[in-house]
C-alpha cells in the first residue's frame, strides 16, 4: 500500500472514514425528522426536506404583521417585530418547540436561527443591529434545563447575520407565573421589575435585536424592553422563533 504523504490525502482519508462512521451510526440509530418522525437523509438537518419546504413562515420581515405589532402598540417602542413561524396547537411547530425546550434538542434552535438569520440577511437586515440579546430564564430554571432555548436561536441568528450575541446581559430576577389566564393589568404587575440589565453592560446607543422563543401576549418581551430602555439603547427590535396564532 502506498504511503499517504500530503495533507490533502490525509484529510481525504479522514473524511472518508468520518462519513463511513456517520453512515454506520445512522444505520444503528436512524435520525428522524423532529416534525414528522420520518427517517432523515444524511444531508438533512433536524427536519426532512418536505417539512422544511412546508414550514409555516409568517414572513413578518417581508411585510409587517399587524397582529404581531399590535402586541407592543401603545406600550413600548419596537422598530422591527419578527416571528419566524406560526405556532398552531397540535401542529409540527409545537412538536419542534417541545423537543427544543424539554428534550434537550438544542440543535433545533440553532438550525432554525441559522435559517431565519439567512432569510433576514437576504432581505438586507444584517446591518440593522449592533447586538443580539436573549430573554433570560430564571437561574433555577436554567440549572434544571441546562440551557436557555432562546440562546440556541440567538446563536444561529448571530452566525448568519454576523452580529454578536450575549445571553448574560439581561438578568431575570424572579420566577413568574404563567401569563395566559391573567388580565392585562395582572400581566403587567406579574412582570414588573422581573428583568434588569447587568451593571457591567454598556448598551448606550446600541441597536438591539431581542430574542425569545415563543410570543403569546408579548408581556415578557415588553418587560425586557422596559429594562433595556433604562440602559439608554438607541432602538429595539424583537424576534421570536414562533408566534401563537
Ligand atoms: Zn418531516
Amino acid at each position: 500500500m502506498e504511503k499517504i504523504n500530503t495533507t490533502f490525502e490525509k484529510n481525504l482519508v479522514f473524511y472518508t472514514y468520518k462519513n463511513m462512521f456517520e453512515a454506520f451510526i445512522n444505520l444503528l440509530f436512524p435520525r428522524t425528522c423532529y416534525a414528522c418522525y420520518q427517517p432523515l437523509e444524511s444531508a438533512e438537518q433536524i427536519i426532512c426536506t418536505k417539512c422544511h419546504l412546508d414550514l409555516p413562515k409568517t414572513n413578518s420581515h417581508l411585510e409587517p404583521l399587524p397582529e404581531l405589532r399590535h402586541k407592543f402598540l401603545g406600550k413600548v417602542e419596537v422598530k422591527y417585530a419578527f416571528s419566524y413561524l406560526k405556532f398552531v396547537k397540535g401542529g409540527k411547530i409545537q412538536r419542534l418547540m417541545h423537543e427544543l425546550k424539554y428534550r434537550g434538542k438544542q440543535e433545533i434552535g440553532e438550525t432554525l436561527g441559522r435559517w431565519y438569520g439567512g432569510d433576514l440577511r437576504e432581505s438586507g437586515f444584517s446591518g440593522e443591529f449592533d447586538m443580539i440579546l436573549t430573554v433570560p430564564l430564571h437561574k433555577k430554571r436554567l440549572r434544571e434545563r441546562g440551557y436557555n432555548q432562546s440562546d440556541c436561536f440567538a446563536k444561529g441568528l448571530s452566525e448568519s447575520l454576523g452580529v454578536m450575541w450575549d445571553g448574560s446581559i439581561l438578568i431575570r430576577t424572579k420566577k413568574t407565573d404563567s401569563q395566559i389566564s391573567k388580565t392585562r393589568t395582572e400581566r403587567f404587575l406579574n412582570m414588573e421589575d422581573v428583568f434588569v440589565v447587568s451593571d457591567s453592560a454598556d448598551l448606550k446607543r446600541k441597536r438591539i435585536l431581542l430574542v425569545d422563543d415563543t410570543i403569546t401576549t408579548g408581556a415578557t418581551l415588553e418587560a425586557c424592553i422596559i429594562a433595556l430602555q433604562k440602559a439608554d439603547v438607541s432602538e429595539i427590535s424583537v424576534v421570536t422563533i414562533a408566534m401563537v396564532i
